[in-house]
């Protein structure tokens, strides 16, 4: 095939390659694990939906809705989309199969997203996200649970370095108030704006906050804030919220220019960031959106929730050199074996250890003594099991160790699952 004919995969989506499938198993399980300790329960939804509900739930004004989202017409001519985040999916389902009425749900997911973005590090078009969605509870309680929830996540992974930002964005009204405030600050400097920020000027002003470009930032120095505009009740909820997150122990700053990237929120809003990643920094975001049940047909429903970005987390991860980031899935031991009667015994003991919980490396194939040792060198196994033609007639296995200079042992074949577990424990 010339060069021009191969296929490569799409510009922005991933091969997950080992050994890096690994660390991902890894940190998957650990995520899983604690959702699971916090009483959240699995949810798994179609990576297609209907174009509406995106488009209901997300705002068409968003980037997501109006630039970036991968929709087709199906055969039917029913048009259709990869979803490009997972909460309003979960919100589909919720309704679709009656999760709302009278109940709570605390319910998460991961799975691929979509985006057509400039694909950067950190920034992809397919691209894997874990989240939860607590759906039922009105109060700071469940936002403290949750937030604190991503605190210990990226304790347990070894995450350094990412700082917890939090805003309130109150109520409609408030948000209302506060938008006119905003857009008579920055109609004095619309000459100044960048072409997306003139835009939004009219059909998203608040967007303009979460602005990466520095210019606009600098500009929004002076601008009104938002928690100036609060509610009573939006107040104390987030005072109360403050004051659970430093009975936890986590550290916060009030950013009030966070607004987060969907038009859905209400209330309460954070973000974990890594100021080193640049435009990537955020690497889990989240926050209250109350209404969204209802714009898409459900009762009334309280809702708070986040979204964790795995790739971003795998690279800061990696970057910080975590002790996570160093796993690799070599095998525990390697078997070499020479002849059919000697591959026979080989397959049985993988089988028996396997059992164990041993993770054993078979060599399949041809292949002289010499060249299978260097692939068991190669397979990063810490033990080596022999079977020569010798062996097999004394019905017994040689058991060398790979990394330290020690003499083989000569055991029994029945007697070669114990001594390998044995081994195994003692390195
Ligand atoms: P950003 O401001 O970085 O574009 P966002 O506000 O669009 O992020 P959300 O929709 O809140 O992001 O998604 C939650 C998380 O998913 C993000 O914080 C990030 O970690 C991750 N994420 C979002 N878009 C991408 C992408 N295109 N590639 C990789 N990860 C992404
Ligand atoms: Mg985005």
């Amino acid at each position: 095939m010339s060069k021009q004919q191969q296929i490569k995969a799409v510009r922005g989506m991933n091969d997950l390659l080992p050994p890096e499938s690994a660390l991902w198993a890894r940190i998957e399980g650990i995520c899983d694990e604690l959702l699971g300790q916090y009483s959240y329960r699995r949810i798994n939804t179609p990576v297609v939906e209907s174009t509406a509900l995106f488009a209901r739930s997300i705002g068409d004004e968003t980037d997501i809705v109006a630039k970036e989202m991968y929709s087709f017409e199906d055969r039917n001519g029913d048009s259709l989309t990869l979803r490009p985040e997972g909460t309003a999916s979960c919100v589909r389902a919720g309704i679709e199969h009656g999760l709302f009425y009278n109940q709570q749900q605390r319910l998460w997911y991961r799975g691929p997203m979509y985006r057509h973005e400039r694909p950067q590090k950190g920034r992809y078009r397919e691209f894997f996200q874990l989240g939860a969605e607590a759906f039922g509870w009105t109060g700071p309680d469940i936002e403290a649970e949750l937030i604190g929830l991503t605190d210990q996540l990226f304790k347990r992974l070894g995450l350094e370095q990412t700082e917890l930002q939090i805003n309130c964005l109150g109520d409609a009204a408030a948000r209302q108030n506060y938008r006119a405030a905003l857009v008579g600050y920055l109609q004095s400097f619309a000459d100044q704006l960048d072409d997306d920020s003139k835009r939004r000027l009219d059909s998203n002003p608040l967007r303009i906050l979460d602005s990466k470009n520095p210019d606009t930032q600098a500009l929004l120095v002076g601008a009104p804030d938002i928690l100036d505009f609060l509610s009573d009740t939006s107040k104390q909820h987030f005072e109360q919220l403050q004051q659970y997150l430093a009975e936890l122990g986590i550290e916060f700053t009030i950013n009030p220019c966070l607004v987060r990237g969907l038009d859905y929120y209400n209330d309460t809003v954070f973000e974990w960031i890594n100021p080193d990643f640049g435009a990537q920094a955020t690497v889990c975001g989240g926050g209250r959106y109350d209404h969204m049940v209802e714009q898409l047909g459900g009762p009334p429903t309280a809702c708070f929730g986040f979204a964790l970005g795995m790739e971003r987390l795998v690279q800061m991860l990696q970057e910080q050199a975590a002790d996570i980031s160093q796993i690799i899935d070599n095998p525990d031991i390697f078997i070499v074996s020479i002849g059919n009667s000697a591959r026979a015994n080989a397959l049985l003991l993988q089988q028996s250890l396997c059992r164990e919980g041993v993770r054993v490396q078979l060599h399949c194939g041809a292949g002289s003594m010499k060249n299978q040792f260097k692939k068991a060198d190669a397979s990063g196994a810490s033990l080596v099991l022999v079977i020569g033609e010798q062996e097999v007639e004394d019905g017994t296995v040689a058991l060398r160790s790979l990394r330290q200079r020690e003499e083989q042992q000569i055991i029994a074949q029945n007697e070669a699952v114990i001594a390998v577990t044995n081994r195994l424990e003692s390195l």
